[in-house]
């Protein structure tokens, strides 16, 4: 592919979240306390989780620098601050996600912390990347600590190579559960997952992927999009009373299954025709 081809391409897959808006991404949603000290703190897509402890807070994901206004009243609404945000992390290196971790450290002094295959995207000032100083650079299973809370970064590449799923086990009134934040199963369009240049093991990736989240112990079953896990019609449900409809482990387990035949069929689809990239 010679250079032009290439970055018309590179163009049309940094553009293709863009493009393909969905209403929610920039909606205001509630703001409400999941489990423990796990709140939502994002857009009625765009998932941002704030981690409350007594040295200050975890936020994950940014969104994009105009979602920030909505994030930081959510916030508030709460009863926290902005500006105790002391870390700040994300599900993985595409703007829907990370666009503003460069506004929210600057704001805030928060230290990024960003998995280790997903730092040059993420310090990138191309268009649509955040341009943002990595504070600190993960590796898989490493772990993040702020006032007893433990957070655990498990790669989960392919949809981007550094692709982060966060996991913590958060005490809810003496009750331990298992959140487990997906950072994303999706193969989107354009993808090519046989004979891909730019990533040559993309295909296996997603494989490891797979088995790293049919290996996690799941109760709180969270990610990078509300739409991920039905978000909004479990905080609709949750208002109701009913048992915290966010444990949910079969819907976990189901959801991870489907993602993965998904997967493997657009994989054999490719497989018969080499060069055809996912619509
Ligand atoms: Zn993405």
């Amino acid at each position: 592919m010679n250079i032009i081809k290439r970055s018309l391409l590179l163009l049309l897959l940094v553009a293709a979240p863009l493009l393909a808006q969905n209403p929610d991404w920039h909606a205001q949603f509630p703001a409400f306390k999941i489990a423990g000290n796990l709140y939502y703190v994002g857009t009625a897509d765009l998932a941002v989780y704030l981690i409350a402890t007594p040295q200050g807070n975890i936020l994950i994901n940014s969104d994009f620098p105009e979602d920030v206004p909505l994030i930081r009243k959510s916030i508030e609404q709460l009863g926290f601050k902005y500006g105790d945000t002391k870390i700040l992390l994300i599900s993985h290196a595409h703007g829907d996600h990370d666009a503003a971790t460069g506004l929210i450290r600057k704001d805030t002094g928060a230290r990024l912390m960003i998995m280790d295959a997903d730092v040059p995207e993420e310090e990138s000032t191309a268009a649509g990347r955040p341009g943002a100083h990595v504070d600190r650079v993960l590796h898989d299973e490493d772990t993040v600590e702020l006032g007893g809370s433990k957070l655990t970064a498990h790669l989960t590449p392919g949809h981007t190579k550094g692709c982060t799923t966060w996991t913590m086990q958060v005490d809810d009134g003496g009750r331990k559960l298992n959140a487990v934040i997906i950072g994303s199963p999706n193969v989107n369009p354009g993808y090519i997952l046989v004979g891909n240049k730019s990533y040559p093991q993309i295909a296996d990736d997603y494989v490891k992927t797979f088995k790293v989240l049919n290996s996690l112990p799941a109760d709180l079953f969270l990610g990078a999009h509300g739409a991920y896990f039905g978000m909004k019609a479990k905080y609709e449900k949750m208002k109701t009373g009913a048992p915290n409809p966010f444990i949910d482990p079969a819907g976990y387990k189901a959801y991870v299954a489907e993602r993965e035949s998904t997967f493997v069929k657009e994989w054999d689809r490719q497989k018969k025709n080499p060069g055809s990239p996912a619509r």
